[in-house]
């Protein structure tokens, strides 16, 4: 009679609750799950199954996805209980591009946001310099222009501070430095020196033609900055990811899409990897991370920067680490007039963009990248870079037929409205940074500008068009691009979904038809990022059998007013099965 008994209810169980019987399927034990989450507002991304009560997590697997009586069963005399009293549940964030490691190396030091004059920028470095006396170089962040005023930056405006050691501060957007004397000298640097790019990359320069304390672009600094020491080696790494990746998990971020670990020598990127394996190793990994080998060359034969990939692709492989794709950039950025475009600049009719990533050249690369396995993510800001990189891939796509891999396009400002629906019929992703499709710094507005009204009307930040499309988009914060403290998901979705930055008063905002709701913006940073990942069957949703990356969240993002949206905390993270952060009561 009881085994007649439990037969039944075990029937019941098995009718009424069907993930009872996918978890049969998975072989997992329904008497001793780790953890069981109760009393929640499951929100789990699965069609099937889209709210729930109850997570149980054996391992490091999702084992019932349910109501609370069916998640009873999962608890045993090990398992942690965790009462969500209502809370949100989500699946772990998938920050869809970023440079943790290597991005944040230029958003260290000294913070010079919102200094209103020069004096107020060096009044913040006498004083890091003061508290940080055994530091042999200094460097900081966040300048801009207009806090110069009449000076422009100069050298001995840093050398007052410091004489014998070398200075760098990088500005908002990283693409120039402020160096002082020091710095100049240890990288050889004087009155002779050449620029690298006349008119593209150079230094501004004192009456008598010596450098005067600005670089303009990378190839203007990069020497500089690894010659000062403050650039370079696996120490440095070593110091970033330290100070960065645990941020992660207090952000929500459970797995990222690394779209070049090392900026200023990309080939060096390895390194970044190695210290993310050992990281893994000391079990101190927060996240999953699936990597990029990076390049900007255009000229150079795709063959042996695939062969590189193929090598890394070996090497860099574990439970977290994985490099399954090749990154390159079709471009430049609109902001600096090297963005590609369809038409001239509005404010600069003579150009349209210059770049040596042609479609010809795109299509050798993708076609060497897929032939070898491997996936394509491509830097694309002007509407004809998205164009040139559409074009290759379907030729690429003409001539190797169907392909499992995917290529992603990244940043997308502007695109032509006729290219949206080939990204539909081409597979192609799209990925995007939600606070540069609102008025970040005065973006906006710059694109007025720059690109004139009637485009940014036309083109700028199709989100929406993208979506209604069924393009499958995804978001990342792009690191240096914007601050460590701004790759929070949650900060982003807010930007996203009421037009503008999180504290800020801003006014120009996109018309409302270009806003995004909650539900597509949580979609962007979980289900559409674990594809881009290609690791949609193992994580992005809540599901049973999918790996167990989750979240709990202090509210109810679908029952607050959207502008506390970014003033969330995150109460707990669990990635893998593991919890990562915990806020003190969770
Ligand atoms: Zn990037």
């Amino acid at each position: 009679m009881k085994t007649a008994l439990t037969i039944v209810s075990w029937l019941l169980c098995l009718l009424l609750n069907p993930s009872y019987g996918l978890a049969g399927e998975d072989g997992l034990d329904a008497s001793s799950a780790d953890y069981v989450f109760r009393n929640g507002k499951v929100y789990t991304l699965d069609e099937k199954q889209p709210w729930a009560e109850s997570v149980a997590v054996t391992g490091n697997q999702i084992a019932y996805v349910g109501e609370n009586g069916g998640s009873a069963k999962w608890v045993g005399p090990e398992t942690k209980v965790v009462d969500l009293k209502g809370r949100l549940l989500l699946p772990g964030f998938i920050d869809g591009h970023n440079h943790y490691v290597a991005g944040a190396a230029t958003k260290r030091g000294v913070n010079l946001t919102g200094s209103q004059n020069t004096e107020e920028m060096l009044q913040r470095i006498r004083d890091y310099v003061t508290a940080n006396p055994q530091k042999g170089a200094y460097m900081g962040f966040n300048w801009e222009f207009p806090m110069f005023g009449e000076t422009g930056g100069t050298r001995q405006e840093l050398d007052a501070i410091s004489r014998n050691k070398p200075m760098i501060f990088f500005n908002e957007d990283t693409h120039h430095v402020w160096f002082n004397t020091q710095a100049m000298k240890l990288a050889g640097i004087g009155k002779d020196t050449p620029d690298p790019v006349p008119g593209g990359s150079y230094f501004q320069r004192g009456p008598d033609g010596t450098p005067s304390g600005i670089a303009i672009e990378p190839d203007a600094w990069q020497h500089m900055a690894i010659a000062t020491g403050l650039f370079g080696g696996k120490e440095m790494l070593q110091d970033i990811v330290d100070e960065v990746l645990p941020l992660m998990p207090k952000l929500g971020i459970t797995a990222y899409h690394d779209m070049g670990i090392w900026a200023p020598d990309m080939p060096k990127g390895y390194l970044g990897f190695e210290l993310l394996l050992d990281m893994e190793k000391a079990g101190k990994l927060p996240c999953r991370v699936v990597g990029n080998y990076a390049t900007r060359d255009g000229k150079a034969s795709p063959d042996e920067h695939i062969q590189a990939l193929k090598e890394w692709n070996v090497r860099y492989r574990s439970d977290l680490v994985q490099v399954t794709g090749i990154k390159v950039w079709a471009d430049g950025v609109f902001l600096a007039h090297t963005g590609v475009q369809i038409e001239p600049y509005a404010d600069q009719p003579d150009t349209q963009g210059e770049s040596d990533w042609t479609s010809d050249v795109l299509a050798r690369w993708i076609e060497a990248a897929y032939s070898a396995g491997f996936d394509v993510n491509i830097h694309t800001d002007g509407d004809l870079a998205a164009r040139r990189s559409l074009d290759a891939v379907e030729r690429v796509a003409q001539k190797l037929g169907p392909s499992a891999r995917l290529t992603t396009l990244h940043h997308l400002p502007t695109i032509h409205p006729d290219d949206i629906p080939r990204f539909a019929a081409l597979g192609v992703g799209a990925n995007m940074t939600p606070v540069w499709l609102v008025d970040y710094k005065g973006q906006y507005g710059e694109a007025n500008r720059i690109l004139g009204k009637e485009k940014v009307e036309k083109e700028y930040g199709l989100l929406i068009p993208l979506l209604e499309a069924g393009v499958n988009v995804t978001f990342g914060s792009d690191i240096p691009g914007t601050d460590v403290a701004e790759a929070a998901p949650l900060f982003q979705i807010q930007a996203a979904v009421t037009g503008r930055v999180p504290g800020s008063a801003t006014t120009a905002m996109p018309p409302a038809n270009r806003l995004p709701s909650l539900r597509q913006m949580i979609n962007g940073y979980t289900l559409a990022g674990a594809r881009q990942l290609r690791m949609a069957d193992r994580i992005g949703s809540i599901e049973v059998g999918k790996l167990a990356d989750l979240i709990v969240l202090e509210k109810n993002l679908f029952d607050i007013p959207p502008d506390e949206i970014a003033a969330t905390q995150v109460l707990l993270t669990m990635m893998n099965g593991k919890v990562r952060h915990r806020e003190a009561g969770w």
